[in-house]
């Protein structure tokens, strides 16, 4: 079979919290997210990591069937747990705990890398989260890079910093060298001024263009997102939507862009796609439930 996307990392269980203070149960792990996000919009989607033998596993495994996402290239650790997160809503935002330490999917290795599936992909998804999980995990993100770019199997990037997982020192090479390696990367002008100390859109963009990156995509919330390729930079501007909860927006952006990108779609037009897509996420709880379909993201772009 021939797959649209592979998706590499670590898929995790969710508990979103509501506004009674409850948590409502959910999926999500940056990667993960974008591989239901890409086949909600009728993608042919693989996943690549490990879960543990465990209840929150076999929720993972039973939405994957659910959804259409092949996940034969999922191992089960015998003894690590699949990870799992909490998501609170406070003044600031959103904000995420997490207990994924050890984990099954942080156990991944070089070894485990599917190479036979990945050079039946359109594209191959990765991540600074997939890279930060652990040292052999992030091997294992270069292993796959590697594999991907010898059958020119695009590589898209996310740099996705998280620097409760990694120290800021040892995440800027890895992240660096990842978007080196990339056709295109996502990022986000939080993550950019972490990484580079830039905070306009432009400039960052044009700063991981010179290190590589085919093409780059700047997110910018609410406004849109700033995309950039060597020849042509165009800020696509967002949709105004009621939004409750931006949980997994980024992700389900990148879905978007690669279901369109894959089915031969213009970046830029691709990008409006993803922008509603992405806003479409954001007024639902959670980051995989409000993942839209396509008919309604296309009922969506013709109202706007
Ligand atoms: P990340 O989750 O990676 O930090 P952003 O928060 O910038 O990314 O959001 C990613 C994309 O989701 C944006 O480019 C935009 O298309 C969409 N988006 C995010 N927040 C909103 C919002 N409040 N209203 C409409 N669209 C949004």
């Amino acid at each position: 079979m021939q797959f649209d996307i592979i998706a590499l990392g670590e898929p995790l269980y969710e508990l979103n919290q509501q506004p009674d203070g409850r948590y409502l149960p959910g999926f999500g792990g940056d990667t993960f997210n974008v591989a239901i996000a890409a086949a909600r919009l009728g993608s042919r989607c693989a996943y690549v990591g490990k879960l543990g033998n465990d209840p929150f596993g076999d929720a993972i495994a039973a939405l994957w069937a659910k959804e259409g996402v092949d996940a034969s290239a999922v191992a089960r650790h015998a003894t690590a747990q699949t990870g799992l997160y909490l998501v609170t809503h406070g003044e600031r935002g959103h904000q995420f705990s997490y207990y994924r330490k050890g984990s099954a999917a942080s156990l991944m290795t070089p070894e485990d890398v599917p190479v036979d599936l990945i050079t039946r992909a359109k594209y191959l998804h990765v991540s600074g989260i997939s890279q930060a999980i652990s040292e052999t995990a992030r091997e294992a993100v270069f292993a796959a890079i590697d594999a991907a770019r010898k059958a020119k199997v695009a590589v898209s990037y996310d740099t996705n910093l998280r620097t409760r997982l990694w120290p800021i020192e040892t995440a800027r090479p890895a992240i660096e060298k990842a978007v080196a390696l990339s056709s295109l990367t996502k990022t986000s002008v939080e993550d950019a001024e972490a990484l580079i100390g830039l905070s306009d859109p432009s400039a960052i963009a044009a700063h991981f263009l010179k290190l590589g990156a085919g093409a780059v995509l700047v997110t910018l919330g609410a406004k849109g997102v700033h995309v950039a390729t060597p020849s042509l930079h165009a800020e696509i501007e967002g949709f105004s939507v009621a939004a409750v909860d931006a949980t997994g927006a980024g992700d389900a952006f990148t879905g978007a862009l690669l279901s369109e990108l894959s089915r031969g779609v213009d970046l830029f037009v691709a990008a409006r796609f993803a922008n509603a897509a992405a806003a479409l996420s954001t007024l639902g709880y959670g980051a995989v439930e409000p993942l839209p379909h396509r008919a309604t993201v296309e009922a969506f772009l013709a109202k706007h």
